[in-house]
């Protein structure tokens, strides 16, 4: 991947930071960065995105910015390509570079979620019928334990009227889906997608994967008949549990991009 010119940039931006600490800054950032690209490339693969979707990553080294691609698919994006916002999702390093028309669903979450620092936004099918049915989403397996917290449902209309292009591609709407969202770790966005929420990027890449196999497999249930749900109690202790877990769904998503 293409470090050189970021961690070049960050250099020249922290002069006065004595050498060792600038470096370790400038590793950890261009780690980051690296994590993001690997987090587009995964949700692509596993098919949680396809040409379109998006997930960004809250600065470590200043929480009033995040990152997050320029407009591309999520498969093709490379260290190159990633931009700095901020909370407004005004972005910093533009040159000449296109923005996603939806950043403004990353920037309002960040602004209002403290413990949130990663955000995936995808369109996965799976999703699309509990967010346009009266069926709610729930977890029907531990995998998916983290919709115990709720899956809210955005209805786009409710703030932008009955003839928007469904996109929330303003800060008003960005906020109107932030406040949908609430504590929650997931919001269905009606005719649309999906939002998912973590505080850190294999556990956002992880609930956004995880929430489109809890859909498939509740929707498989239903068609059966009277599915059982997990408890609340069981959603919160399977969710405690999988947090120390995450790390090996990433690895093997990371280690099948080779
Ligand atoms: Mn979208």
């Amino acid at each position: 991947m293409k470090r050189g010119a970021f961690v070049a940039g960050t250099l020249a931006a922290t002069v006065l930071v004595p050498p060792r600490a600038r470096a370790a800054d400038g590793d950890a950032a261009a780690a980051v960065i690296d994590d993001l690209v690997t987090a587009n490339r995964i949700l692509a693969h596993e098919n949680v995105v396809d040409g379109f979707g998006h997930v960004s990553v809250r600065d470590p080294q200043n929480p009033n910015r995040y990152r997050l691609a320029r407009s591309m698919a999520p498969a093709l994006v490379t260290a190159a390509d990633i931009m700095t916002y901020d909370l407004d999702s005004n972005a910093l390093d533009a040159s000449g570079r296109t923005s996603y028309l939806e950043r403004f669903i990353h920037g309002a979450i960040y602004k209002v979620r403290p413990d949130v620092n990663a955000i995936v936004h995808a369109h996965t099918a799976a999703v699309i019928p509990f967010g346009v049915s009266a069926v709610r989403l729930q977890p029907v397996f531990h995998m998916g334990a983290f919709l115990g917290a709720g899956v809210p449902v955005f209805e786009i209309r409710d703030a932008g009227g009955t003839a928007t292009d469904m996109l929330v591609s303003s800060q008003p709407l960005g906020d109107a889906l932030a406040r949908t969202l609430g504590t929650a770790n997931v919001a269905l966005m009606r005719g649309h997608g999906m939002v998912a929420v973590a505080g850190s990027i294999p556990e956002a890449v992880f609930r956004a994967y995880y929430t489109g196999q809890d859909a498939q497999l509740q929707a498989d249930a239903l068609r059966l008949g009277n599915p059982t749900y997990l408890s609340g109690d069981e959603a919160r202790r399977a969710t405690a549990t999988q947090a120390g877990l995450v790390s090996r769904a990433w690895d093997l998503w990371k280690r099948a991009l080779r």
